[in-house]
């Protein structure tokens, strides 16, 4: 099909260019000469069709809508782009300074936004090699969620509120100066969700995740808080950070720590993170705890037989036992979920 006219260049002065039946441009010489691919299909074509009507559907003001097409199709104002049409000098990004500024880098990789998915209300570990592209990951992401119609719209609603905070704080950040805060970016993110509530009665984000990959946090039972542990520790300093997360049963997050520490080793470090996250309950008068941890050690030697665990784990696991042995304690209990990724934690050391 003729779709119009356009110039390529000053010396091919008008060609037709029409629709190829295959997957992209061709341009035809006049007087219509051999046909050639001239330019692949569009982004938008290659975007899979789950993924427009995932972002179609999301229950968010047009605005954000909006922003997640333009980001999907490369409408975005970022270095790699700017670059690539010779606007920037450099295609690196503006914060990190490491790594090329495409999209999916602004919104899942670059190092600050890290404790911005695990903090925020999925509790999300950002895997960079899980991801290829930003719709690979969104794919990927579609499939864990869609067990059923609510948990896809409660997860499809923070991704896209979380994507256009995360991008509305980095240009804070890098036009205005200002200073980057993950934690900032998480309150904002649920403030901007109650305001969007609010104004357009959505629904609330349901409480009925159900964990099927790395990526899902599940919820505690109704009226108890959950909350993650999460260490990373250098061998060479012995220098670590202890990342904790507070959870209530509707995902709502209450609070984010990062506190340095000086452990042995990274069993050490995970214990001193168990104690840290007894003394954060009490010290909030949390009574019914669940608290999740990666340490296999640690959990077991805090659920079963201390005796059985480590020795230099067992100063810090009897301090645990007292600890839970507080009268604030109504109920509590530790369980183990897999490391699928150290990267918060890395961050978190930075945190801390
Ligand atoms: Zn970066």
């Amino acid at each position: 099909m003729i779709l119009g006219l356009g110039i390529l260049s000053s010396s091919r002065v008008c060609l037709v260019i029409r629709r190829s039946k295959l997957s992209g441009w061709i341009s035809l010489d006049p007087p219509f000469g051999c046909p050639r691919i001239i330019k692949q299909a569009s982004t938008s074509s290659q975007v899979p069709l789950e993924i427009w009507s995932l972002i179609w559907g999301i229950k968010c003001p047009p605005k954000i809508r909006k922003f997640l097409w333009c980001a999907l199709r490369r409408g975005l104002a970022t270095n790699e782009n700017l670059y690539r049409r010779r606007v920037r000098s450099s295609p690196l990004c503006a914060l990190c300074h490491q790594y090329e500024e495409s999209v999916k880098h602004i919104l899942l990789l670059c190092p600050w936004v890290s404790p911005v998915w695990f903090g925020g209300v999925l509790s999300m570990r950002i895997c960079k090699s899980e991801i290829t592209t930003m719709c690979e990951w969104l794919l990927k992401v579609v499939i864990w969620a869609s067990l059923n119609k609510a948990d896809l719209a409660h997860v499809a609603n923070s991704i896209a509120f979380t994507c256009w905070i995360i991008w509305k704080f980095r240009c804070k950040v890098v036009i205005e100066g200002r200073p980057m805060s993950p934690l900032a970016t998480i309150f904002a993110t649920e403030l901007e969700f109650v305001d969007a509530v609010t104004a357009t009665r959505l629904d609330c984000p349901s409480p009925t995740l159900v964990e099927t990959t790395s990526y899902a946090w599940i919820p505690p039972v109704l009226h108890r808080v959950k909350i993650n542990l999460d260490v990373a520790w250098s061998p060479t300093s012995n220098q670590g950070g202890i990342g904790l997360v507070v959870r209530d049963y509707m995902g709502t997050f209450f609070l984010a720590m990062a506190i340095p520490c000086m452990a042995n080793s990274v069993q050490e470090a995970e214990a001193l993170a168990a104690v840290e996250a007894c003394s954060l309950a009490i010290e909030h008068g949390f009574r019914h705890v669940q608290f999740e941890s990666d340490c296999l050690e640690v959990v077991r030697g805090i659920s079963d037989n201390i005796r059985r665990g480590r020795w230099e784990l067992y100063p810090l696991l009897c301090r645990i036992q007292d600890q839970l042995g507080h009268p604030n304690f109504e109920f509590s209990s530790w369980t183990w979920r897999p490391r699928s990724a150290n990267v918060v934690a890395d961050h978190i050391v930075n945190l801390a």
